[in-house]
């Protein structure tokens, strides 16, 4: 315990330092840590905390598509299975955003376990921090569509955690209510 406690919290704070200038889109301009501990901490919630790779991965899921972290570097400071789990998280950057979209619909399904449980708590920090702070550039339709979006990703990967899944439903029906899709 006392060991795996170390591992989380170094995640932290390298999740912390690889995304330091880096701000939610929302107008409140949250840090993005805050996105990485709250998806974190719905998964602690969701599992009891029983799962130490599923938790660093929380922390670790936009280390791949969003910083200069390498999976090599994963591997290293966290070890291969957290550094999959975050690799099976990652969209490929070098296609187009609809195509990343699609993919994640189509894909997610066939992901393990954690990657499915990973995606719906993302999501369902996603669609409240869209509700909390919506960003000022994005017009209706386009909020709707990420609404509408998340919960197709979500759909794909349900039957594995109540908790979670209950979680999200919650935050998808605040978001409907702001947003009206
Ligand atoms: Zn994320």
């Amino acid at each position: 315990m006392t060991h795996e406690l170390v591992q989380l919290v170094q995640a932290a704070d390298y999740a912390a330092r690889q995304h330091i200038a880096q701000r939610r889109k929302g107008d409140a301009a949250e840090p993005y840590i805050n996105h990485l501990t709250e998806v974190a901490a719905l998964l602690a919630e969701a599992t009891d905390g029983d799962d130490i790779v599923l938790l660093m991965g929380g922390l670790l899921h936009d280390t791949l598509e969003d910083t200069d972290s390498t999976y090599e570097d994963l591997v290293q400071r966290f070890g291969s299975e957290v550094a999959a789990l975050v690799a099976e998280v990652t969209d490929d950057k070098s296609l187009r955003k609809e195509e990343r979209k699609r993919l994640q619909i189509e894909k997610t399904p066939s992901k393990s376990r954690r990657a499915k449980l990973l995606k719906i708590a993302d999501k369902t920090s996603n669609l409240r921090s869209l509700v909390r702070s919506p960003p000022s550039g994005w017009t209706a339709e386009r909020l709707r569509d990420y609404v509408v979006w998340a919960e197709a990703v979500v759909r794909s990967c349900r039957g594995l955690n109540a908790r979670l899944e209950a979680g999200f439903d919650a935050a998808f029906a605040e978001a409907k209510r702001c947003f009206g899709t």
